[in-house]
C-alpha cells in the first residue's frame, strides 16, 4: 500500500483538510504485548468447558469488544439466547483466571521500536485498550519505561461501550487533547481497526495474529504491516509521506 495513496483517500473520506499527527494511540494484546495467543486460549477453553461453539480463531475476531459481548454471543450461537449476568460473570471469572496463568507478559517484538522512533517524531505515546486486566496495565511502565503516562490511558474501565465502537479512541484523543486529524491509530484487531476508523482516525493495522490481510483492510485500515518491526522500520517514510502531504 503506498502511504502517500492512504494519505490522499484518508483525508478524501473523512473531509478532513489535513493528516498532522501530534498523538498515537496503541492498542496493548497483539500490539504492544504478544498477549493474544493467551487470551484465545484462556477464551477458548473456557467456552469448551461450557459446551458453548467455537474455534480458537473465533476470539481474535471477536479482540476488542468487551468480554460481556463475547460472553453473549457465545450464549447467542450455542443457546439461541442472551447470557444471563450470572453466567457472564462467572465465565469471564475463569477466563481472567486462566489467562493470568498463562500469560507470559512478553512484550511484542519490534514495539519499543516503534515506540522509539514515535517519540523521537516529537508525538505522544498512548494506550488505548479494552483490556481490564490489572496484571497488564501494571506492566507497562515496567516493559516501556517512560512511554506512557497511567492518567492518559484508556482501559476497560473508563469506556462503556467496547470495541468496534468509537468510544474508546474518541476518549483516547480527548486524553491526548487532539483531533481525530491529529493522530494515529495502532491496531491488530479487525474490530479494534472498526473502532479507530469509525473515530475518523488514520488507523495502521498490524497483522501479528492468524486472520488473513484482507479481514484488517476490510474493517477499513488505512495502512497494513505484517508486524511491529515492519511499522517500525517504515516510520520514517510514514512521517515524510505526512509532511509531503501538508
Ligand atoms: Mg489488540
Amino acid at each position: 500500500m503506498k502511504i502517500q495513496e492512504s494519505i490522499a483517500r484518508y483525508i478524501e473520506k473523512t473531509g478532513q483538510t489535513s493528516l498532522v499527527p501530534k498523538a498515537v494511540l496503541f492498542d496493548m494484546d497483539g500490539v504492544l504485548y504478544d498477549s493474544m495467543r493467551f487470551h484465545a486460549r484462556s477464551w477458548y477453553e473456557t467456552a469448551c468447558k461450557h459446551q458453548l461453539v467455537a474455534t480458537p480463531e473465533l476470539f481474535y475476531l471477536y479482540e476488542g469488544q468487551t468480554g460481556d459481548s463475547t460472553i453473549n454471543e457465545l450464549y447467542r450461537t450455542t443457546f439461541h439466547r442472551d447470557a444471563t449476568e450470572e453466567e457472564k460473570r462467572t465465565i469471564y471469572a475463569e477466563k481472567a483466571r486462566l489467562f493470568n496463568l498463562y500469560n507470559d507478559g512478553e512484550a511484542m517484538p519490534g514495539a519499543a521500536d516503534v515506540l522509539k522512533a514515535v517519540r523521537a517524531s516529537g508525538l505522544q505515546t498512548l494506550i488505548v485498550t479494552g483490556s481490564g486486566q490489572h496484571s497488564l496495565i501494571d506492566k507497562v511502565e515496567h516493559t516501556y519505561p517512560g512511554c506512557f503516562k497511567r492518567e492518559q490511558m484508556v482501559t476497560a474501565f473508563d469506556v462503556k461501550l467496547g470495541k468496534p465502537h468509537p468510544e474508546p479512541y474518541l476518549m483516547g484523543l480527548k486524553k491526548a487533547g487532539v483531533q481525530a486529524n491529529e493522530a494515529f491509530v495502532v491496531e491488530n484487531a479487525p474490530m479494534g481497526v472498526q473502532a479507530g476508523v469509525a473515530a475518523g482516525i488514520f488507523t495502521i493495522a498490524v497483522n501479528t495474529g492468524p486472520l488473513s490481510d484482507q479481514v484488517l483492510l476490510d474493517a477499513g485500515a488505512d495502512l497494513l504491516y505484517p508486524n511491529m518491526k515492519a511499522l517500525a522500520d517504515d516510520w520514517e517514510n510514514i512521517m515524510k509521506a505526512v509532511r509531503r502531504a501538508e
